[in-house]
């Protein structure tokens, strides 16, 4: 288990996470695109591993995936750090280019593929699929029981 720090664009929003990414990914979802202009990097951690300082700024819309998600921003720079899904509040997904080293995860997947831009540049090495990933995903948490995740 390693430590990771990041922050938002104009550094009021800082955080650290205790735990190792349970997911990497890139996602190629619609609303991933309106937000960044392209597809974007996540990793899934666990909420209780995050420990967040600065104010945030909420913004939810139901996804692609039919989920409620809850995006925050730093109110400030407009940096998308967070997005939580209504299903699976124990789990946060961070944007990683906010981390302080995005090398210091790999995404292994690109997602909803079938949404994707023709110019996009797909890593041809990393799973593909062409929407959410179809089967609940089992997911370890470390030290206890399995929990699932399905989506970005
Ligand atoms: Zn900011
Ligand atoms: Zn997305």
């Amino acid at each position: 288990m390693s430590e990771r720090a990041g922050s938002c664009l104009c550094g009021e929003v800082t955080y650290k996470v205790s735990s190792d990414p349970i997911a990497a990914r890139i996602c190629w979802c619609k609303d991933c695109q309106k937000l960044s202009a392209n597809g974007t990097a996540n990793i899934l951690v666990l909420t209780d591993s995050i420990t967040s300082t600065g104010k945030l700024s909420e913004f939810q819309k139901t996804a692609d995936s039919g989920n409620i998600i809850t995006r925050k921003f730093c109110p400030k720079c407009g940096t998308h750090v967070y997005a939580n899904s209504s299903v699976r509040p124990q789990f946060t997904v961070i944007r990683a280019g906010t981390l302080s080293d995005p090398s210091s995860i790999t995404p292994t997947m690109n997602i909803w593929n079938s949404s994707a831009p023709s110019w996009a540049c797909l890593n041809a090495s990393l799973e593909q699929v062409d929407k959410q990933p179809a089967h609940i995903e089992r997911l370890k948490t470390p030290g206890s029981h399995n929990n699932t995740a399905s989506a970005v």
